[in-house]
């Protein structure tokens, strides 16, 4: 049995290698545009039509199997070709929990292709139906002790939240929504309390499950991701994992070696230098720097500046000049 070919790219418009985002707002804008209750007399014969295919189209370029299994078919079928699923094989074929009565709104294709329901209701009524909201991204500062500790903090987000007027659809009665003009959402800020893992570096996603934009009908919310940024701390460099921080020694210090104290974000912790350590040098102080998921942690790295004094008494003097005649002899 042959059935019509049904080119669901064409149908939305979008290219084959279109994403879920460019999928989705494809079909709301031409969901929008051929709701059924927007049109009237003759035309409203057509939308019906148009609206069907549209969400068809959608039901299965949205559906990430049943987009790879429409994949599948080709490329080569042209929208109204005759095609003949049994080319497909017959596991495709009117698969047995297939049941006409779902399928009033969705062409033969479409059943010869999946065959058992597309989620029973949905089929006819679809566009009111409940739709996973938007997975959002932000972005989040926060300090370098919240990344070594952990910690939490709230967030204020501008995201759309969904119409109240329309829930979301776009349209009421038979017009476009007043209160968000049809784009089914308003804007709006809410507070989020952001839970940070000790473990977070620069760069690091931070997800928050549900706290994404709001969905329609009784549809769950999508996530939020957020970007982390460290801000700036005022002894702290970081590279990765690893931290850095500066001290300052007198010369007789790093000539004879001596033991001194450094700051970590844990504590202070006293330090030995070396005789003889100079200028520039890095001294490591093991699993100092932030932790990893792993339980491991980075490093910190002491780098050493050797201070030389502007303003020295005269007993000073008297004995750096007793150095320099040890050296000129
Ligand atoms: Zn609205």
């Amino acid at each position: 049995m042959a059935v019509t070919f049904r080119d669901y790219y064409e149908i939305l418009g979008v290219n084959r290698d279109a994403d879920e985002k460019k999928i989705k707002a494809a079909y709301r804008k031409l969901a929008r545009k051929w709701h059924p209750d927007l049109h009237s007399g003759k035309d409203k014969d057509k939308a019906e039509e148009k609206f069907k295919e549209i969400n068809e189209a959608y039901e299965v370029l949205s559906d990430s199997e049943k987009r790879a299994k429409y994949d599948r078919l080709g490329s080569n079928w042209r929208n109204g070709d005759q095609f003949d699923p049994g080319d497909m094989g017959s596991s495709y074929y009117y698969s047995s929990d297939f049941n006409p009565q779902d399928f009033q709104g969705f062409s033969d294709f479409f059943a010869s292709v999946f065959g058992g329901s597309p989620g029973g209701k949905r089929a006819t009524s679809f566009y009111e139906g409940p739709m996973r909201g938007q997975d959002i991204e932000s972005e989040i500062e926060i300090t370098l002790e919240e990344a070594y500790h952990g910690g939490s903090k709230s967030l204020r987000l501008s995201a759309g939240s969904v119409c109240p007027q329309c829930s979301g659809r776009g349209i009421t009665q038979r017009s476009i929504c007043s209160r968000c003009g049809g784009t089914g959402s308003i804007p709006s800020t809410r507070t989020v309390e952001v839970k940070i893992p000790p473990g977070v570096i620069e760069g690091s996603t931070i997800r928050l499950k549900g706290q994404g934009g709001e969905g329609t009908g009784d549809g769950p919310r999508g996530d939020l991701y957020l970007k982390v940024h460290l801000l700036p701390h005022p002894v702290f460099t970081v590279k990765g994992r690893d931290i850095e921080t500066e001290i300052n020694l007198r010369p007789d210090q790093a000539v004879l070696g001596d033991k001194v104290t450094v700051p970590t974000l844990e504590r202070s912790v006293n330090l030995t230098i070396p005789p003889g350590t100079f200028s520039g040098r890095r001294l490591r102080l093991k699993d100092k720097g932030l932790p990893a998921r792993d339980g491991s942690h980075g490093d910190q790295y002491v780098k050493i500046n050797i201070n030389i004094p502007a303003n020295i008494s005269e007993d000073e003097k008297e004995l750096y000049r007793k150095i320099r005649e040890i050296y000129e002899k």
